[in-house]
């Protein structure tokens, strides 16, 4: 029996290496991710980094995608995609090539040593939430509404840029 289709969201992230590029290539690498469908992605977004400040500016966007695979065979194929990207860990929340979070995946809660959805520090993110609200502006999070959770942290810097990120084919 194959396991249905849920909707996950998928944060996106870069600060070096042509950041802008590295988000929209990881965007059509999304479309391409085996027993997962293509559904939309939202514009791009410049924001300031999160914890270390002596680092470059980052580009963020989100992702939804309909997807077969569990949430860990997801994860597993999110981390592939950024060491495909050459991302290197060094300091924690430091600067990346190119960052892939799992923010939601159907309605499931999941904790896992891996995994936790949905995205822990998500509701606290403007870089998060704008984009997720563009895709999404009905969703809720902890019973209380995008717009809400944003309105909390109207302080935080973002700017929403014009750049086409031009629509992946959808593939199965
Ligand atoms: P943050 O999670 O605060 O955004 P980060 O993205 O910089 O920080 P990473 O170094 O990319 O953190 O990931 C550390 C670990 O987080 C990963 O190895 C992964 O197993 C785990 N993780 C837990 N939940 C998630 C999730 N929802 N999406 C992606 N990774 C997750
Ligand atoms: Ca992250
Ligand atoms: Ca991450």
């Amino acid at each position: 029996m194959t396991s249905p289709f849920q909707l996950a969201y998928i944060g996106l992230g870069s600060n070096l290496e042509s950041p802008i590029e590295q988000i929209c290539q990881a965007l059509n690498e999304l479309a391409t991710l085996p027993l997962t469908r293509w559904v939309a992605s939202s514009s791009l977004y410049a924001s300031r980094p999160v914890g270390p400040q002596d680092q470059p500016d980052f580009i963020n966007a989100v992702a939804a995608l309909e997807t077969r695979l569990s949430p860990l065979a997801l994860l597993d194929q999110l981390q592939a995609l950024e060491q495909q990207h050459r991302r290197r860990r060094q300091r924690h929340w430091g600067p990346r090539t190119l960052d892939l979070d799992l923010l939601l995946y159907g309605n499931d809660s999941i904790t896992h040593p891996r995994l936790h959805v949905p995205h822990p520090h998500m509701t606290v993110r403007a870089f998060v939430l704008a984009p997720l609200n563009e895709l999404a502006p009905a969703l809720t999070l902890h019973h209380q509404s995008l717009s809400a959770w944003l309105e909390g942290i109207k302080d935080q810097p973002i700017e929403r840029l014009t750049v086409s990120t031009r629509e992946p084919n959808a593939t199965i």
